[in-house]
């Protein structure tokens, strides 16, 4: 993960010798503080990282001129569902839904991942599809999830490689609180979908205070 720094005095005065006069190499930003090039590499390395500057070979140092929130817009779009899913909570097709609701408050979770019998994903259970369920004529033990449950193929999904800001637009776009994380196999000559993970609300609530806790920009 790309961290967001908050920037030193030293650093301030670098991106001000750069903006002046770049494209200007690490020597002659040394002279201009009177350091020597070892003392500045860190400082240098950290700014470019951050991408206030751009290093070229044989020519040396840019102000690539973005602004903090520029940067910080970046820095969410290169975020990863990956590193932020969470474990997913699944049942089989066949459970009950009062296995259903004995399991969200067990594991403190408001979304279930329904799968098949060979594990694959095969739909999803959330909170108001069980209370639905709870206010009909059946016994909770009677009615089996995949009765009530959203199915394939309208299940919203994302992979591992999507970031997490697409991840997001998914949450809002679909109104909906939670997506499974999955993997795609092949299985019968059609795709079926692994559950790896879920990212939920609260992922990104999580990620928004993590970038608020990080960002000095
Ligand atoms: P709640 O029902 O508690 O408000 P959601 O807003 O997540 O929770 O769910 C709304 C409806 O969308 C439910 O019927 C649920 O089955 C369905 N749903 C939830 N998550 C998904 C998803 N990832 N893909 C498709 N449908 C979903």
């Amino acid at each position: 993960m790309v961290e967001v720094i908050e920037l030193t005095q030293r650093q301030e005065q670098i991106l001000q010798i750069v903006k002046e006069e770049g494209p200007i190499t690490g020597e002659q930003i040394a002279d201009r503080l009177s350091l020597t090039r070892a003392t500045l590499r860190p400082d240098l390395a950290i700014l470019t990282m951050a991408g206030f500057l751009e290093a070229r070979p044989r020519v040396g140092y840019f102000y690539t001129g973005k602004t903090g929130m520029q940067l910080l817009g970046e820095h969410i779009r290169k975020m990863r569902v990956n590193d932020y899913k969470a474990h997913p909570i699944v049942i089989q097709e066949s459970s009950s839904v009062f296995d259903a609701i004995s399991t969200l408050f067990l594991e403190d979770v408001g979304t279930l991942y329904v799968v098949n019998q060979k594990g694959y994903l095969s739909g999803v259970i959330s909170r108001k599809d069980l209370l639905r369920a709870a206010m009909g004529k059946h016994s909770l033990e009677d009615v089996a999830v995949h009765i009530i449950m959203t199915r394939m193929p309208n299940i919203v999904m994302c992979s591992i490689e999507e970031t997490l800001f697409e991840a997001a637009r998914k949450l809002i776009s679909y109104q909906i609180d939670s997506l499974p994380v999955v993997k795609e196999h092949q299985a019968d000559g059609r795709v079926m979908y692994e559950v790896v993970g879920r990212i939920t609300k609260t992922t990104i609530t999580r990620a928004f205070v993590e970038l608020g806790e990080n960002q000095d920009i």
